[in-house]
């Protein structure tokens, strides 16, 4: 409607109406389309109605007006008298919350959110009321969708069995889950907004949690598996990983997720598995060498008798023996690194030649196979020699294992731009690695979905010992890989002689 007509309008209406002078006011009413406003008379009649109350309620002016306003009302607040109650309770108090169910001129329901105020003349007679109404549904669904979630994140956070803890900003405790109070022997519930910092006999008060926590509260708002050592009072020294993260429920509001896991029993047992790896490996390396030098020495002995069974039963045991030894050398390997005793000894060796030399062994125990060198570097590198071709054997080892044997193999040399790194690269076209498990493939005994459907002998240690030779070197590992395209596999290691 028009503030013109609506001016109209109002000069034939009731006492309470808007009138004519009220023009101004009228128009900036209409304006306002997302909000109902109406009169009423003393009585509840309907006598003017804004184009935001036809949106709101479906009736158009000329159909509500001198309506009572229950019509809006549900029955069951009808038959409760809401719609007196709430005129009664505007004028006696000056106005009046309407924040219930309505009716549209449909039939449907919606929750309407507003005020109801008293009006009165000049001479201060009451001669009705005017409402002002919202539609609120949507801000209501929202708001239990909200409350659901809420809900669930929270019977999430409840019932995991890491032990969680929220911190308000000033590390009061917000709240905590189960996994907590249990494991870290929380016993009475008032903990509530008391200081993080007295938490288990001031366990937590450390300079580690300390500074941790002022990482997360003014740092990047986030602290990913940390790894703390402490001394606590009653439990003795635990292993903890910590993972944190700034939350913001609210605009006005930050809080601090903790989780504090103890990984104490667990490192115990992956200790325990380690140590027995080592023990086990030291234990068969021993009575292996000795069957393969026997092996060897029968094979001298015998290998040239008319009949040379003899001789090649004791090549193949050498060679079983071989292979069996390499696997213990890993394990070996891969137990020193879990101890952090991989150590390198270093020496200044030519890149190029080493890479030729692995190149031939490969060719000569795989007959048909072609690997492709391109490239050669005159720089000497300064690093553990037996280390770097054990990465070289490992790459090729893998080109090799997983492509087809008539695929080629690239193998280059080459310095980076500015000439300070030899990078060393393996390329092959084989059944690669599919993207989503890349991330996993320098972790110890991992091998990929490819490998374990192709029945492809191995044991995930190759690259995880490669990588941390590399890493030993100040250098990287990294690879490119598609399924079914192929890999290429790279190192790049300093040339300038550093400390390793
Ligand atoms: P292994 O080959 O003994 O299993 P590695 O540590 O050398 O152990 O390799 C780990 C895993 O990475 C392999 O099992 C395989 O799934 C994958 N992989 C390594 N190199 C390649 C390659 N060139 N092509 C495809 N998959 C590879």
């Amino acid at each position: 409607m028009e503030a013109k007509s609506a001016a109209k309008k109002s000069k034939n209406s009731s006492p309470g109406a808007i009138t004519s002078s009220n023009a101004f006011y009228y128009s900036v009413l209409e304006s306002i389309e997302d909000y109902a406003v109406f009169t009423t008379d003393k009585d509840g009649l309907v006598n003017s109605w804004n184009t935001g109350a036809e949106h709101l309620l479906g009736y158009s002016e000329k159909e509500i007006m001198n309506q009572n306003c229950a019509i809006l009302f549900t029955d069951a607040d009808v038959e409760t008298s809401q719609h007196i109650h709430e005129l009664q309770s505007a004028l006696k108090r000056g106005s009046a919350i309407d924040e219930r169910f309505h009716v549209h001129k449909n039939g449907s329901r919606f929750w309407g959110s507003g005020k109801v105020f008293p009006l009165y003349d000049n001479h201060k007679q009451h001669i009705g009321f005017t409402k002002i109404m919202r539609n609120l549904t949507d801000r209501q669904r929202a708001e239990e969708r909200l409350q659901k979630a809420r809900h669930y994140a929270e019977s999430i956070v409840e019932s995991a069995v890491e032990p969680i803890i929220m911190l308000n900003e000033d590390l009061t405790i917000n709240t905590m889950n189960k996994a907590f109070f249990d494991h870290y022997n929380i016993k009475k519930k008032k903990v509530f907004d008391t200081p993080f910092a007295a938490l288990a006999n001031g366990g937590f008060n450390t300079p580690e949690f300390k500074a941790l926590l002022k990482e997360l509260k003014s740092g990047p708002g986030y602290v990913y598996s940390k790894e703390l050592t402490h001394e606590f009072k009653q439990r003795g020294k635990r292993i903890l990983i910590i993972n944190g993260r700034k939350l913001h429920p609210d605009v006005n509001m930050s809080l601090l997720m903790l989780s504090v896991q103890d990984i104490t029993e667990q490192r115990a047992l992956e200790q325990q598995k380690d140590d027995f790896i080592s023990i086990a490996s030291h234990e068969i390396r021993t009575p292996l060498t000795v069957i393969k030098a026997t092996a060897q020495l029968l094979y001298h002995r015998f290998h040239t008798l008319e009949n040379g069974a003899v001789g090649k039963s004791a090549a193949k045991i050498d060679e079983k023996a071989d292979k069996l030894l390499t696997l213990i050398h890993y394990l070996l390997d891969a137990s020193q690194i879990a101890r952090g005793e991989l150590m390198m000894k270093p020496e200044l060796f030519s890149i190029t030649d080493l890479v030729i030399e692995s190149i031939d062994e490969m060719m000569l125990i795989n007959p048909g196979l072609t690997i492709i060198s391109k490239g050669k570097i005159k720089n000497k590198v300064w690093g553990d020699r037996f280390r770097i071709s054990q990465v070289l054997n490992n790459l090729l080892n893998n080109a090799v294992k997983y492509s087809p044997r008539d695929k080629d193999i690239i193998v280059s040399v080459t310095k980076n731009k500015n000439g300070g790194n030899l990078i060393v690269s393996v390329q092959d076209f084989g059944i690669g690695i599919p993207k989503q498990e890349q991330k996993n493939l320098f972790k110890r005994f991992w091998r990929a979905s490819t490998a374990r459907q192709k029945d492809i002998s191995g044991i995930g240690l190759g690259l995880h010992i490669s990588s941390q030779i590399i890493e030993k070197h100040n250098g990287k590992l990294w690879f490119i890989s598609d399924k079914n395209k192929g890999s290429t596999f790279k190192f790049s290691i300093p040339l300038k002689a550093v400390s390793i």
